[in-house]
């Protein structure tokens, strides 16, 4: 049996062995994934992706890189979430830095996106040439709705808006990653529409959020709700108390025709439709997830 160390410096070990190492630590430690998280974790460490992983994965790894990944293994293993202990992950066409003072970036919110921009393209039909739209994030978190809208549409003016100074560092930083799209967005901190200036009362075309909406006593994965900031998850009793203040402020910062898009929970639709409705919006429409559950309330300001 030939000494795969043959020949090296003792103690030294390449990036392919660490990976077999490390996916067997996480199936040991009972990580479901563990194949694909040892590959990412390993990524993260060696800093090789996937198209660099052939040639490099004979390369040594440096003791300060090996401690890292050990770092990294030992986060998971006690339950910290993957997206968390990388430190960033992909949303629609970003690269976002999340950790614990932001949410985690879900698939279920780039399917929110989707109907957002979809509803503001809607909106901008029936705009004059030359229109400059804006675009309003309430609770923006990591800033993964605002960033996004601002990356995949053109000459909109966003706003994002959270009462988590730490959200907003985190925002900010992946503001600073978004390049020339970037001018476009600012960052603001305060509750939900405090922060606006007045200029922009009655002249946005999107009011879209991801607020917290889980309720006090619903149960949540440990995964979730031992690891992510409770202000970004539980809105109070109901899990319904930030649709109300989102909703009874469309009106008066919503453009004639502009849309309020929200994401919700799955049992929330009939909640946050009447409130819409109480409010005075209309065209109220309900869109489902990949998964077919209810997960985004779309209502207008006619
Ligand atoms: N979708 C999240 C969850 O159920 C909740 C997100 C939120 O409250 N905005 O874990």
């Amino acid at each position: 049996m030939s000494d795969p160390h043959d020949g090296r410096p003792e103690g030294t070990v390449t990036w392919g062995e660490l990976l077999v190492e490390t996916v067997a630590r996480l199936r040991d430690g009972g990580i479901a994934a563990a194949e694909a998280e040892g590959r990412w974790l390993v990524e993260e460490a060696s800093g090789l992706d996937a198209a660099e992983w052939i040639a490099g994965r004979d390369e040594l790894a440096t003791q300060r890189t090996v401690a890292r990944l050990d770092d990294m293994v030992d986060r998971r293993l006690v339950g910290e979430p993957v997206q968390y202990v990388l430190g960033r992950w992909g949303f629609r066409r970003l690269d976002l830095l999340c950790d614990r003072r932001v949410l985690i970036p879900r698939p279920e919110t780039e399917q929110v996106v989707e109907v957002a921009l979809g509803a503001l393209d809607q909106v901008l039909m029936a705009r004059p040439d030359g229109h400059r739209p804006t675009v309003v994030d309430l609770g923006t978190g990591s800033g993964a709705i605002a960033l996004s809208v601002a990356a995949e549409r053109n000459g909109v003016d966003v706003w994002g808006v959270d009462a988590s100074a730490d959200a907003l560092d985190v925002a900010r930083a992946n503001l600073g990653g978004l390049g020339m799209a970037g001018g476009r967005v600012r960052l603001l901190h305060g509750s939900w529409y405090d922060p606006l200036p007045s200029e922009l009362r009655g002249i946005v075309d999107l009011v879209v959020a991801n607020p917290p909406y889980v309720a006090e006593d619903e149960a949540l994965d440990a995964s979730v709700a031992d690891w992510e900031p409770a202000g970004a998850l539980v809105p109070g009793p109901t899990g319904l108390e930030a649709y109300g203040e989102i909703v009874s402020g469309a009106g008066e910062w919503l453009a004639d025709g502009g849309v309020l898009v929200v994401e919700i929970g799955a049992t929330q639709a009939d909640a946050v439709r009447a409130l819409a409705e109480d409010a005075g919006l209309d065209d109220v429409t309900v869109h489902a997830d990949h998964a077919g559950l209810d997960r985004a309330v779309v209502a207008r300001r006619s």
